[in-house]
């Protein structure tokens, strides 16, 4: 199979390492296959996800110690030669930290749009720049890597731009919005298509109002490109919930502002009121901070 044709072969090197778009081509042969998730850290101090198959995946965000992601990789069994790509949400410091040497000393091909690629290398946390690692994506333009389907939506954050991700594989939607200020119509659509969702709920408004933080802090974190708050998000589930969704990981909780237990409540609460039972209709998951999470398999 090395010297089939990139762009046609679908079980060879990915054709999207070598930057190209292609459509959405469904092979014939293709079988019902796993898709599993796992969070390797999710906040502040670092983010980082994988999604993939039995044989293959990527990373969405990069932004803890390359040699804690290798040692996250190794205990769940998952060969680093595995990893096709990193697809990158933005460029703030806990998102990208291990981009220099996944992608140039590794050689895993980092996708994002021009501008977050043009940010990544300003980045004081990049010391060794991309170059042949660079690969550009652009929002609303799916692309497509071997079963995955992936695209990047506009979010508002204040990164130099900023990205959510749609993933679809195996007729399953797998939507990713991490570190926005607000739910826009555009992040709308995408959280409503999802059968399975990882959507930040960053702080409790409570806290955040009466906690350490100085005011202009909170409100940047309060604001419309900053983070979503665990009741925006919970609101936002509650009021849209139409049976799709199957599971919510609820990412990026603030240390300082919130816990994975009142997170996780809110959620639960907005959408008990509603009527929606979770751990019966839904489940809900919120992510640790520094530890990796349970290997999800999603049927
Ligand atoms: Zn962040
Ligand atoms: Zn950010």
């Amino acid at each position: 199979m090395e010297d089939c044709l990139p762009s046609f072969c679908y079980f060879c090197a990915p054709a999207a390492s070598y930057g190209m778009r292609l459509p959405l081509i469904v092979p014939y042969f293709a079988l019902k296959m796993k898709i599993r998730f796992i969070s390797f850290a999710s906040g502040s101090s670092g983010n980082c996800y994988y999604l993939g198959t039995d044989g293959y995946g990527f990373l969405v965000d990069a932004g803890i110690g390359v040699r804690t992601i290798k040692r996250h990789l190794k205990a769940f069994g998952i060969p680093l030669e595995s990893i096709y790509g990193i697809f990158v949400t933005h460029d703030h410091a806990d998102h990208i930290k291990a981009l220099g040497p996944l992608g140039e000393k590794c050689h895993i091909p980092v996708y994002t749009t021009e501008r977050i690629h043009e940010g990544i290398n300003r980045s004081y946390c990049v010391t060794e720049k991309l170059y042949t690692c660079v690969r550009h994506l652009a929002k609303g333009e799916p692309f497509l890597l071997r079963d995955f389907r992936i695209t990047p939506f506009e979010v508002p954050h204040d990164g130099t731009d900023n990205v959510g991700y749609c993933i679809e594989a195996d007729g399953k939607t797998f939507s990713f919005l991490t570190d926005l200020g607000r739910i826009t119509p555009v992040a709308a659509q995408y959280i409503c298509k999802a059968d399975y969702l990882v959507i930040e709920a960053n702080y409790d408004e409570e806290m955040l109002r009466t906690g350490r933080y100085p005011l202009h802090l909170q409100e940047r974190i309060a604001g419309g490109n900053g983070h979503l708050s665990n009741r925006q998000t919970a609101e936002f589930l509650a009021d849209h919930y139409d049976g799709k969704l199957k599971y919510v990981w609820l990412c990026h909780l603030s240390e300082d502002n919130n816990h994975p237990e009142l997170a996780y409540k809110t959620v639960e609460q907005k959408l008990r009121e509603r009527g929606v039972v979770v751990g019966r209709d839904v489940q809900v998951v919120p992510l640790k901070r520094k530890q990796p999470s349970d290997l999800y398999e999603l049927e």
